[in-house]
């Protein structure tokens, strides 16, 4: 284990801080262990810790191009490619590093190669920021995940969390359960066809009474199609879409079809 200002932690460590992290994203948004990691991200607007640790290491060599790091760090550093060979001319690479003498495997893992590494492959916009802050903020651009609507947020927890479910497909539809391998056919119980959101939301005759009431709900947003009701729309305003929401997760809680 290699430890430098808590950059590179140990793996079981890593793993075990991970899973608390998409433990609790999936506590707040109700999603199940079936859905994507990224996805489920993606819901609470979170950077990935994978990406936290690359953040990390871009600000420690950051911040030894400042001369910040103490003595015993700096002499660690190979040197940028512009001092080795002490080329009077700019070169286009010569606020790269050289690349470190990889004696061991475990050096090789260890803070400052995978840093350099990093480093040496971001883009020079970046790298050449004239402040920590300005850099930062250059790398918060970079790497912040869009962050989901409000309106994918609002409205009573339980229809909520079945509708976000359905968005990640890991709701309890039949073929969702089928492909997340908790069921052996994605079948609907009416028999008609597959229980996909499509079936659901248009066409299974089980819920025929609460689709004419959203359709009537929802006449101004017309057409509709499974895309627009568990994402919204682009072209209409945050409180559009979440009159939108609102009507489907009367659907969702009406139709009775998913159990709390
Ligand atoms: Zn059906």
């Amino acid at each position: 284990m290699h430890l430098f200002f808590g950059i590179v932690v140990h793996n079981t460590k890593k793993i075990r801080l991970k899973k608390i992290q998409y433990k609790a994203a999936r506590s707040v948004t109700g999603l199940t262990r079936s859905v994507i990691i990224n996805n489920l991200l993606k819901e609470v607007g979170c950077v990935p810790l994978s990406d936290r640790r690359k953040l990390q290491k871009y600000v420690f060599i950051y911040k030894e191009k400042l001369g910040l790091l103490p003595e015993y760090l700096h002499e660690l550093f190979p040197g940028t490619v512009q001092e080795i060979i002490n080329n009077q001319y700019a070169l286009r690479n010569s606020e790269s590093y050289a690349s470190v003498a990889r004696r061991t495997e475990v050096y090789a893992k260890s803070v400052i190669p995978s840093s350099l590494s990093l480093w040496n492959n971001l883009d020079s916009n970046i790298r050449s920021a004239d402040s920590l802050n300005a850099f930062k903020n250059k790398l918060k651009l970079l790497y912040q995940p869009p962050t989901a609507p409000n309106y994918f947020k609002t409205g009573e927890r339980f229809s909520v969390v079945h509708h976000t479910r359905i968005r990640n497909k890991c709701s309890n539809l039949n073929y969702d359960l089928y492909c997340n391998n908790l069921r052996q056919r994605p079948m609907c119980d009416c028999g008609v066809e597959i229980e996909n959101a499509d079936h659901y939301f248009f066409r299974c005759r089980r819920y025929s009474n609460q689709r004419l009431q959203l359709f009537i709900n929802t006449r101004q947003f017309h057409t509709l199609n499974t895309n627009k009701l568990i994402f919204g729309l682009d072209n209409i305003t945050e409180e559009q879409n979440s009159e939108l929401f609102q009507h489907v997760q009367t659907y969702i809680k009406t139709s009775n079809r998913f159990k709390s």
